[in-house]
């Protein structure tokens, strides 16, 4: 028996069990994927375990992405530019990086959606792990323009400015939170991503749901995709808001399967099968019966 798992916040959920044991299953292989609930002051001895001739790697999720880095022997050049690290595979006792959010939120854009981010216009809202991902992804993808909006916006401006040497013929502008920055970046953009919380089951609904949204529902306009990374609940008040703008939307939960299957392929050498993963997952989140 080998084993894999995901070394998280013990404190937070995580569906990557579900629909990763799910795949293995499919694929009949011996291996278990566990919840591997990790706090900060665990996390060196956790990643050492890893190295062990029983474990094929792990997952990496909030909030321990960057500080696992200085942990591994090799770095793929993704997370390198990214500068996070989701997936971790042991080859014989050495640990390597990898980061699959990239190609899980560019399979969610292009399966999903059917959506060919170069030439377009894109705009995010926020400035953290999953913004840096996104950026990455577009500037790859030859996106003409990424405006970054964020509630701290030191932060966006901070990303901005280190991703542009890495951005290629993308062009990274920062926008401050207000008003006018949305009405104005929106009403030339193709692709709206929120890579902010904002709108995740966890944090209660509240009476207003524009308040549950980092985008003002009025700059939303049709001829848009909104992709939303938030996966809990599967329409967030921003994608019921973007359909009732005449926008086209996507939520989070292609791209956390897609992230998965790459992570599985790294492991395993095999295609994982995302119809499956897919169907667990939404099993998990009472989507799906039986
Ligand atoms: P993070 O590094 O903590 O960054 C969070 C960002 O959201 C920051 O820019 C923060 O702004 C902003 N923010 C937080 N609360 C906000 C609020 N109430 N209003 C406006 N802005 C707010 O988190 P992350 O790793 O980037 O993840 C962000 C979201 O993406 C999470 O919901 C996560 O589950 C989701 N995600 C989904 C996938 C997927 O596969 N679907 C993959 C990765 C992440 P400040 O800078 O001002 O704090």
């Amino acid at each position: 028996m080998m084993y894999l798992g995901v070394i998280g916040d013990p404190r937070k959920r995580s569906l990557s069990p579900v629909f990763q044991q799910a795949a293995i299953s499919a694929l009949g292989l011996d291996i278990t994927y566990e919840r591997w609930a990790t706090p900060p002051e665990g996390l060196a001895t956790r990643v050492a375990s890893l190295r062990a001739p029983h474990v094929l790697g792990a997952n990496v999720t909030i909030p321990h992405k960057q500080a696992v880095i200085p942990m591994l022997d090799e770095l793929d050049s993704l997370p390198q530019r990214v500068g996070a690290v989701n997936t971790i595979v042991n080859r014989e006792g050495r640990l390597h990086g990898y980061n699959t959010d990239v190609e899980g939120f560019r399979r969610g854009l292009r399966d999903d959606a059917g959506f060919d981010p170069e030439g377009k216009r894109a705009v995010i809202a926020g400035a953290g792990g999953a913004a840096r991902a996104v950026v990455v992804a577009l500037a790859e993808a030859r996106a003409r323009s990424v405006v970054i909006i964020n509630r701290t916006f030191t932060r966006a401006a901070r990303l901005a400015e280190e991703m542009t040497p890495l951005a290629g013929e993308t062009e990274l502008h920062a926008l401050p939170d207000i008003y006018l920055s949305w009405t104005d970046s929106l009403s030339r953009a193709d692709l709206l991503v929120n890579c902010t919380p904002t709108g995740q089951a966890s944090a209660g609904p509240s009476a207003d749901e524009e308040e549950d949204s980092p985008v003002p529902f009025d700059a939303i306009r049709p001829g848009l995709l909104v992709y939303d990374l938030v996966y809990i609940p599967a329409e967030t008040p921003l994608m019921k808001a973007a359909k009732a703008a005449g926008a086209r939307v996507l939520g989070g939960l292609p791209m956390l399967i897609y992230q998965g299957a790459a992570s599985l392929k790294l492991w395993t050498g095999r295609e994982a099968p995302v119809d499956i993963m897919l169907k667990a997952a939404r099993e998990a989140l009472g989507l799906e019966t039986g």
